[in-house]
């Protein structure tokens, strides 16, 4: 892995969708940002099947002349992390960052992750100071990210924070996986070299969060299913260990309290029975069988429809 002597690209992967009233903004800042670095960038915008004219102003900042700006369209709305994996597809940078088009975690940041990334880490995150989102919201991250902890043992605090650099290798190794899931928690347990810095966080700038829709929320359960995956395991274990107990409690007042306690140890059975089906039904039907079923069928994560920007000739540079 090369030092920071050797650093000479950089690329910015930006998840859109419907953000058009944010995009003049985040381009101009990110661009000036990417400015300062005195390095080879690029800002690849992936729309992530906007609906709202985002596309429109994506090609045209693709099309401009000089443009830094690479626009990858996906052929409808994947997410928010399935369209990052899509942008990482495309990337070229020795140092990949990602940021959220909505302007609440701040473009300006970006040469000091590139610089920190740069003093030997495999990934820098961002913690945000002062987080100015609503308290449900913040309560579920909070809950996400002990969670996240407790399954992964990684140190960083701030898993919901999009705003992080990625070095060359994690990103070949996480396109290589094909796993799906929470691209900051895949990329976590690829290396051990992970370090925090503070960030400021401001309330979006236009917009709502796509979390508040429905759908959003059937996303934000789905990412929580994707983690809880492993600790089902550890639940079933848990049920079953109650189930027994719950039985062998039954058995104990059977023998103190006499045959006709416990409908005859009818109970008893159900006890063991309800417990099992139930524990087995859940950590292994439910979701273990689901997820492997979806990662033997191997589908891409998003699929690509148009690339518009730096021709494969200009790109060239970006080769690591
Ligand atoms: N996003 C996306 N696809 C989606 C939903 C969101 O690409 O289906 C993008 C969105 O445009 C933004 C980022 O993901 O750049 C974070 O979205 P949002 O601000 O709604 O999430 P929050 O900040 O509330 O977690
Ligand atoms: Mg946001």
């Amino acid at each position: 892995m090369s030092d920071a002597a050797h650093l000479s690209s950089v690329s910015v992967v930006i998840p859109i969708f419907n953000e058009a009233q944010n995009l003049p903004a985040l381009l101009q800042c990110t661009d000036a940002a990417c400015r300062q670095l005195g390095l080879c960038y690029e800002i690849i915008l992936v729309d992530d099947g906007s609906r709202d004219g985002s596309t429109a102003l994506l090609r045209a900042a693709a099309q401009a002349p000089g443009s830094r700006f690479v626009a990858v369209l996906l052929n409808r709305n994947y997410g928010q992390h399935p369209a990052i994996l899509a942008g990482f597809s495309q990337a070229r940078g020795e140092v990949i960052i990602t940021l959220d088009a909505d302007l609440q975690s701040p473009p300006e940041e970006i040469p000091r992750m590139v610089s920190i990334a740069c003093e030997g880490y495999d990934i820098v995150g961002a913690i945000r100071a002062n987080r100015r989102d609503g308290w449900p919201r913040q309560l579920a991250s909070c809950a996400q990210n002990r969670l996240i902890h407790h399954v992964t043992g990684k140190s960083t605090a701030d898993y919901g924070c999009v705003l992080r650099a990625y070095r060359r290798p994690i990103v070949t190794a996480l396109l290589q996986s094909r796993e799906s899931g929470i691209v900051p928690i895949l990329a976590n347990r690829l290396t051990e070299r992970i370090t925090d810095i503070e960030i400021s966080h401001a309330p979006r700038k236009q917009g709502m969060s796509h979390f508040r829709t429905l759908y959003g929320l059937y996303r934000l359960y789905d990412l929580a299913a994707t983690l809880m995956t492993a600790p089902l395991s550890v639940i079933g274990g848990l049920i079953a260990l109650a189930g027994f107990c719950m039985g062998m409690g039954m058995l104990l007042l059977r023998g103190l309290l006499g045959q006709v306690w416990a409908g005859d140890g009818v109970f008893t059975l159900f006890a063991f029975l309800f417990t099992f089906i139930g524990a087995q039904l859940m950590a292994l039907l439910g979701e273990y069988l689901g997820r492997i079923y979806q990662t033997l069928r191997a589908r891409p994560a998003a699929v690509i429809q148009q690339v518009i920007g730096a021709s494969p000739a200009d790109r060239d540079e970006f080769m690591p």
